[in-house]
């Protein structure tokens, strides 16, 4: 059985833009953060509690409690309900994605789960305002980080216990951030970029081979996420 790992924001969903908006103004007025360092490659750790974290520790000077994280995540998820009231289609799902699902929940040799950098409450809402069919499959959070690459072990975990199995034929991540694809090599698991065309060679810069913009040429995208896989990892 092979496993392949969705990232939400700007991989399941356009929801980038909107998210780094409620994001820093969450910053501000939570954390007192304003118009920090926004390209988030530049932080140690791509998760909201992560990025919480080091925010106060760059611009602030101080470590994060939990009552830090607890108070941004309430303020950021009533920003993102907010944006979603106003303008619902500022969660649209990448064109093809309800498709390629489908043809994935199909395969019984393919297993699907999720590995978001985002809090897990607000990361479910993206994914029902969205209407993504994901709540169900194994899922990690920021909560399982704050590295991406426990929360991608954390998914992986999961889906072998969901599958009832210790290891995967083979494990393809699927991401749009440079963090995706440095994830996806520090683990040893095979990855596909979603991008813009704007954004895809700074994928390839960092070493992602396959780099994709929607998922509207499903036959083709199973080939293509089959293919990126790397062979004999273990969960
Ligand atoms: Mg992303």
């Amino acid at each position: 059985m092979k496993l392949v790992i969705f990232d939400i924001d700007g991989t399941l969903i356009e929801s980038t833009a909107v998210d780094d908006a409620c994001f820093l103004r969450a910053a501000e007025e939570v954390l007192g953060v304003r118009s920090p360092d926004a390209d988030w490659a530049n932080y140690p750790h791509c998760s909201d509690t992560g990025l919480v974290s080091e925010l106060l520790r760059r611009y602030v000077g101080r470590e994060a409690r939990a009552e830090d994280v607890e108070r941004f995540r309430q303020r950021f998820r009533a920003l993102l309900e907010d944006a979603v009231r106003t303008q619902p289609s500022l969660f649209s799902p990448i064109p093809g994605i309800h498709e390629l699902l489908e043809r994935l929940a199909e395969r019984e040799d393919i297993a699907v789960a999720v590995a978001t950098g985002g809090f897990e409450v607000t990361a479910r809402a993206k994914l029902d305002w969205a209407c993504l069919p994901l709540q169900a499959h194994p899922a990690a959070f920021s909560e399982d980080g704050p590295s991406r690459e426990s929360i991608v072990t954390a998914a992986v975990r999961r889906a072998g216990e969901a599958h009832g199995r210790t290891d995967f034929d083979r494990i393809i991540s699927i991401g749009d951030g440079v963090w995706d694809v440095r994830t996806a090599a520090s683990l040893g698991v095979g990855f596909v970029g979603r991008a813009s065309a704007d954004d895809a060679d700074r994928l390839r810069r960092e070493g992602a081979e396959m780099v994709i913009s929607d998922y509207l040429d499903e036959p083709e995208l199973l080939r293509t996420i089959l293919a990126a896989a790397t062979p004999d990892t273990r969960a």
